[in-house]
């Protein structure tokens, strides 16, 4: 395992096992079998509903709690300052754990200062031993950065060869925020899985498309979170610490990049009506 260190100090394995869609009655077993392969740092959030099921996993899986990292995220509608604090005693409970390692905003729309506030508190305090955001382009993660009393350890955003952002990380490296990847390989879209040219790198080393892109994804320092419910899929995910790309293999990955999400633009109002909805449609089930 390959690790990075946080601006706070905070030792964070590089690479995730993430359990975004996966189904609250194979989420235990999926968790398990993760941390048995050696994944250490598992990637939840409120709104995935499967927080009781990954602290199953933490409780049953004979690791030192020490050793795991495990981070979640608080849904939009718990934003505001006791709400946010609540519902992180609420996750606490859940995740079967005294402490988290990492908690973010999920999303950077709604109250989200007074949500950051109370994430700085449970911080001092020591419940959370690292704070941050998710989804926030640079002028938003530069207003939190700017006008918080303790900036954002980290930012999670979408981060694939097809999505590279290569500008948002300079700005996260500038303000020592750690970038963080989601959907690293875009769940597959743009037949990402068959891109010719990750194949073709892939081919060099004896790696698939998907070692190719985790691959990547280290040697640029960013943390990659990837998912599967399949445990060959999870070992060939953990299984790239032992080849390196080269810099013309770096620089061809380089060339894929459309600048584009594979999923939302969170800037525009369009996108804000849609977590709306989405909201309204998830109110009873946190
Ligand atoms: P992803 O990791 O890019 O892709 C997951 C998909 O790829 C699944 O359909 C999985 O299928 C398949 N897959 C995984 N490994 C594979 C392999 N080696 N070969 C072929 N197919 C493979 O997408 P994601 O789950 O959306 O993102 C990863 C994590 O990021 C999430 O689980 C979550 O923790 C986090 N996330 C955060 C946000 C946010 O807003 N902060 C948003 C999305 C995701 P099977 O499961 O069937 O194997």
């Amino acid at each position: 395992m390959e690790y990075v260190t946080l601006s706070n100090n905070v030792v964070m394995p590089k690479l995730g096992f993430g359990v975004f869609q996966i189904p609250k009655d194979i989420c235990e077993e999926c968790v398990l079998n993760a941390i048995q392969i050696g994944y250490r740092h598992i990637d939840t959030a409120q709104s995935y509903f499967n927080e009781e099921e990954v602290g199953n996993a933490i409780a049953k899986c004979g690791i030192p709690r020490t050793e795991l990292f495990i981070t979640t995220k608080v849904w939009i509608d718990n934003y505001g300052y006791d709400k946010t604090k609540s519902s992180i005693e609420t996750s606490l409970i859940k995740l079967k754990t005294d402490y988290i390692d990492l908690v973010l905003l999920h999303q950077p729309f709604g109250d989200t200062y007074d949500a950051y506030r109370a994430l700085q508190d449970l911080y001092k305090e020591g419940k959370i031993k690292a704070i941050g955001v998710s989804n926030f382009a640079p002028d938003r993660l530069a207003d939190m950065v700017g006008f918080n009393e303790i900036p954002p350890h980290v930012n999670q955003v979408e981060v694939n060869p097809l999505h590279q952002q290569v500008k948002a990380q300079e700005n996260m490296i500038k303000r020592s925020v750690q970038m963080q990847a989601w959907a690293p390989f875009g769940e597959g879209k743009n037949n990402m899985f068959q891109n010719p040219v990750l194949t073709e790198i892939g081919n060099q080393y004896h790696k698939s498309v998907a070692q190719v892109i985790l691959r990547w994804l280290m040697q640029r320092d960013v943390v990659a979170l990837a998912k599967s419910i399949h445990i060959e899929r999870m070992k060939e995910n953990f299984d790239i610490f032992d080849f390196e790309l080269s810099q013309d293999d770096m620089n061809k990955i380089a060339q894929l990049d459309t600048n584009t999400s594979l999923f939302f633009n969170h800037q525009t109002p369009e996108t804000v009506d849609w977590f709306l909805n989405l909201i309204q449609d998830r109110k009873n089930k946190i």
